[in-house]
């Protein structure tokens, strides 16, 4: 089956025992048991029929064996970083999602868990991190703001040969844009909440291995840790993800509209977005990427001021997530990487100036004509 086939056949696609043409959300807590230890679902925690749904469904999308579902992607990133114990080290990207710092500097440091930051398009970097000690690579791309590229293969293939486990957050591609564990990544993760729900109505997160020992290890850790998504939120996960092909088609094509537009800006300084051909990562993403994803970055001329920017816009929302049919606009050194210390932000890149934009599905001329009146504001 091609992926656009599995997104709307794939997994669980209907209810077995009526046919209905979408699983029911099954609203239970436990199921009678006629023989002790004979049922497929026995209390929801441990098993749900609406979430094995959803949980087969990303298991086929990302060609693993094994998915699981969870009540955010941070949960999702917890769950998986609970694999590892006091006294392992991990070696993770040094422009991860804000959250993941926050959980890693905050939460699993206390349990002493010791981690390496490193720009992993770097492999010289990731390799000389490597310490006895180290149990697993953990990165994002494009990463977020700046959308560097690492290569996923290339990584992989050295976890491998030191026997690491190799993590991908996969959340600002989506699998119709890249599949890490056809790369030889192990264990691929998102934030549903972005591209798979895909209409800014939902909190998830999704966790997708192909070897066998290791998606009983996440089934283990999922069921005992207990962070599950609930049955309705699965639900209206799978109806989102149906219509992840036609949405990415959509955000593909405005986002080259306003790449080109941008581009050509007398009022913006530079822009991120790994499809430029004059990107130091084009090479890399057009290798291991279909299109290069619906997000951007942009630096407007010294002296122009991007919040009021902006908060001038109409159409497009000043909103923080992204992956939604609303374009949505940001400032990460005020709002989503507003919590890094300002001196770590710049040393990462990250200026004051810094405007990230999720191309969304409205009309492409809508967008321009607001991105100018934006422009029109500054003057
Ligand atoms: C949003 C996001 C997360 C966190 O997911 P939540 O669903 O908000 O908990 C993790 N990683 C990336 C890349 C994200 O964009």
């Amino acid at each position: 089956m091609n992926f656009e086939t599995k997104l709307i056949h794939g997994g669980i696609s209907e209810d077995a025992t009526t046919g209905a043409m979408s699983v029911p959300i099954y609203m239970a807590s436990t199921f009678r048991q006629k023989k002790i230890g004979t049922n497929k679902y026995e209390y929801s925690r441990s098993g749900n029929p609406t979430r094995e749904a959803v949980e087969d469904l990303i298991a086929d999308l990302e060609n693993g064996t094994a998915g699981f579902a969870f009540a955010s992607g941070s949960a999702a990133i917890h769950t998986v970083f609970s694999m590892f114990s006091a006294g392992d080290h991990i070696i993770v990207g040094n422009d991860v999602y804000g959250g993941t710092f926050r959980l890693i500097d905050n939460v699993l440091k206390r349990f002493d868990m010791t981690f390496t930051t490193v720009d992993t398009r770097d492999l010289a970097a990731v390799e000389a991190a490597i310490q006895p000690t180290t149990k697993a690579i953990y990165l994002e791309t494009p990463t977020n703001p700046l959308l560097r590229v690492t290569d996923i293969a290339a990584v992989a293939q050295l976890a491998q040969s030191h026997q690491l486990i190799s993590i991908i957050d996969n959340t600002f591609a989506s699998p119709y844009i890249q599949r890490p564990l056809d790369d030889g990544v192990d264990i691929v993760l998102h934030s549903a909440s972005k591209y798979l729900g895909g209409h800014s109505d939902l909190i998830g997160g999704l966790v997708v291995t192909k070897d066998k020992h290791l998606g009983e290890q996440i089934g283990y850790l999922q069921n005992a840790i207990g962070s599950i998504l609930a049955p309705q939120e699965s639900w209206l996960l799978q109806r989102g993800m149906k219509t992840l092909a036609l949405r990415m088609q959509a955000h593909l094509k405005n986002i080259e509209v306003v790449f080109e537009y941008l581009k050509q800006h007398p009022m913006v300084a530079k822009v991120y977005y790994p499809g430029d051909p004059e990107n130091q990562d084009y090479e890399v993403a057009k290798k291991q990427m279909r299109g290069f994803g619906a997000m951007l970055s942009f630096e407007l001329r010294p002296g122009l001021d991007p919040e009021r920017f902006v908060e001038n816009l109409q159409i497009i929302t000043l909103a923080e997530s992204l992956g939604a049919l609303e374009s949505l606009i940001e400032i990460p050194a005020k709002m989503t990487h507003g919590a890094i210390p300002r001196d770590v932000r710049l040393q990462n890149g990250i200026k004051d100036e810094l405007i990230r934009l999720s191309v969304g599905v409205e009309d492409s001329d809508d967008l321009l004509a607001d991105l100018q009146q934006g422009f029109d504001s500054l003057n």
